[in-house]
């Protein structure tokens, strides 16, 4: 064994991966962390210092909130001088969205954080959870060629894939492949082995930052997707919900929305009222560009922002974090515009 050996920290938040069937419902169920060490003994080949926290219980990742975010990132802060990288795992339906809050919550990030998980529990034998763990691992251990991370950034490992975390949706309920990043390309190919996409790679512009980390997240939004027939009264309720600071509009094409004039006004009402608005296209590829259409512009009159090529979950975490920095409405909707870590193009 050398003494060099990467120092990897596995966080286990639970997820498929971890599940056994339960004998009585046949569901699965959260299983804890030393089951799934013991369905790896590959694990032992890597020649690689690896620990492991384990949050009190394994949860199904539709139970994930900002509070298990803040509980990973505390984990990663407390141990970051200390390991050379981090691998996340974390059920598939959530993988996202806690992806996209963590590119937020640690700004400056110079370590990769690797999130997996899988779509059958890794103790099946057609699973391809350890496959994608190994990987992970692999990947949180890898080097440039001056000693550094090769990954410096939140990342979501899956498949054949490395996609940037805030990029990346879920697209698939039974596919292996079941992420993608529809408006970035990939950070990295898996086949016979990892060829990384350099360009692709997210490096910061300020050199030897610190990290630094905000726990605080703002749960006073919502997402509201457009369709034809939408009613006012709805979106006026939505609109009126009381505390509501954020709204992450989801519009049809290049950003485009119904051209009534309720729906102008109530968005701008709602503006006027300090609440930031931000247009992202429902199309899973493209971006908004406000200009394009007359109904486009319409919303861009109302006060409503264009948020570019986000994803849905980018978007609703980005709205989350600025909010949680008590920023002024003027300066969230600014931000929510600006490139903060590879989230938008
Ligand atoms: N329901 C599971 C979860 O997200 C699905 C998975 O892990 O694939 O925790």
């Amino acid at each position: 064994m050398s003494e060099n050996r990467p120092k990897i920290l596995m966080i286990y938040t639970g997820g498929t991966i971890g599940m056994k069937e339960n004998p009585e419902t046949k569901a699965l169920e959260p299983f804890d962390f030393n089951h799934l060490l013991d369905n790896v003994p590959k694990l032992k080949m890597l020649d690689y210092d690896i620990s492991h926290h384990q949050f009190g219980r394994p949860i199904d990742s539709s139970d994930m909130d900002p509070r298990h975010w803040g509980k990973i990132v505390k984990v990663i802060e407390e141990n970051y001088r200390d390991f050379d990288g981090f691998v996340v795992l974390h059920g598939t339906d959530t993988m996202a969205y806690t992806a996209s809050a963590l590119s937020f919550m640690l700004q400056q990030l110079s370590k990769p954080v690797i999130i997996t998980g899988s779509q059958l529990p890794i103790g099946e034998v057609r699973t391809d959870g350890e496959e994608n763990l190994i990987t992970a691992l692999q990947i949180a251990a890898a080097k440039d060629g001056d000693g550094r991370p090769m990954v410096r950034e939140v990342a979501i490992l899956f498949e054949n894939f490395l996609w940037r975390g805030n990029r990346s949706t879920k697209r698939s309920s039974d596919n292996f492949d079941a992420f993608r990043s529809n408006n970035y390309p990939e950070l990295a190919k898996i086949g016979l082995g990892i060829t990384f996409n350099k360009e692709a790679l997210w490096r910061s512009p300020v050199k030897d930052s610190p990290l630094v980390v905000q726990y605080a997240m703002d749960t006073n939004v919502v997402c509201l997707d457009l369709f034809p027939g939408i009613q006012e009264n709805v979106v006026r309720h939505i609109l009126s919900t009381p505390g509501l600071k954020g709204v992450i509009l989801k519009t049809f094409g290049a950003g485009n929305a119904p051209g009534e004039k309720w729906l102008s006004e109530a968005l701008k009402e709602a503006v006027d009222r300090g609440i930031v608005i931000v247009n992202i296209t429902q199309c899973p590829n493209g971006e908004v560009v406000p200009h394009r259409y007359r109904n486009g512009l319409g919303l861009t009159r109302a006060g409503v922002v264009p948020g570019h090529d986000l994803t849905s979950e980018a978007a609703i975490t980005k709205l989350m974090y600025l909010l949680g920095r008590g920023l002024s409405n003027k300066e969230v909707a600014h931000y929510m515009q600006c490139n903060l870590c590879g989230e938008m193009s």
